[in-house]
This record gives C-alpha cells, structure tokens and sequence, in this order.
C-alpha cells in the first residue's frame, strides 16, 4: 500500500488568478510547491491532482489546451526531479451537465486509489476550497483546506511523523 498527497491545482500547486486558467501562458507555478514537494517525497508520499476544469464543459478551454498546460506542469516538475504519479480533472460543469466526478464527489480520489493501491488512511488533500475537503474526507482522505495560494509547508508537522 501507498501513501499518497492528493492536490488541488489551482491555488494550490499554479497560481489561482481568480478565474479558469483558459491558456498555458496564464498558468504560473507557486515557487513553494517545488520545495514542499521534495520534503513529502522524501517521506514517502506520491502526489495524484485532483482538479475540476469546469472550464472545458463551458468551452473556455479544451481538452488539448488543458493537455499542454498538464505538460507545462509536469514539465516544470520533471526539471526538479519530481513528478505527479496522475493527474485526474472533471471536465464538466454542473450548468451544462451534470456527473459524479466534480468534487465534492469523491469518484476521482477513490479512482486514484484503487489503481495505486493507496491506504486513504496515511494519505492527505490539500486544497483552497471546501469542497476540496469534502471530496478527500468521503474517501476517507483526510483534508486540509487552505488559503488559495499560500505557502502550506506549515502542514509538514501535521503529514510527516
Ligand atoms: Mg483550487
Ligand atoms: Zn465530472
């Protein structure tokens, strides 16, 4: 069994600008995630994200767009020896249609946990938003919520023991 860090994207590991990130050039790293990263990597832990893009479903964006933007990050964290084991995003949006898998459905994490074999039980999410939470604590995922954008280092004494 794994110990997996579940994440959030926006406000969380890219700069949450106050509105969908439509373009890779408007999708900016946080300088802290990289760092964080390499201290929960060295105890163990994995990273899945997990993100609603809405955004697609209201054509802001499409799947290709978000495919280079998903490079772009894993690219970035690639460069410093990291990576994200998988990246699972709902592309729907509840005016449009409604699904299981937006968060605060919990369909992605479980998804992420059968197939990696994670004990939800050592794992965390992190995330900016309530829903974030609820998503995790229905998988049995404990959850952290945050403020968008800041630096959660101050979390390590609450994950790593
Ligand atoms: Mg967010
Ligand atoms: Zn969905």
């Amino acid at each position: 069994m794994q110990k997996a860090i579940f994440l959030d994207r926006d406000g969380v590991i890219n700069k949450e600008i106050g509105d969908y990130v439509t373009s890779h050039h408007d999708f900016e790293m946080l300088k802290h995630v990289v760092p964080n990263l390499k201290k929960l990597s060295g105890a163990g832990f994995i990273f899945i994200v997990i993100t609603n893009q809405g955004g697609i479903a209201k054509e802001l964006y499409t799947h290709d767009e978000l495919s280079i933007i998903h490079k772009k990050m894993n690219d970035y964290l690639a460069a410093h020896q990291l990576q994200f084991t998988e990246v699972y995003y709902c592309p729907h949006h509840p005016t449009k249609s409604n699904c299981l898998c937006r968060k605060p459905g919990s369909i992605m994490i479980e998804k992420a946990i059968a197939k990696y074999h994670i004990n939800p039980k050592l794992s965390f999410m992190i995330g900016d938003k309530e829903r974030d939470v609820e998503a995790s604590q229905a998988a049995g995922v404990k959850g952290f919520l945050i403020e968008a954008n800041e630096d959660w280092s101050y979390l390590f004494n609450k994950i790593i023991n």
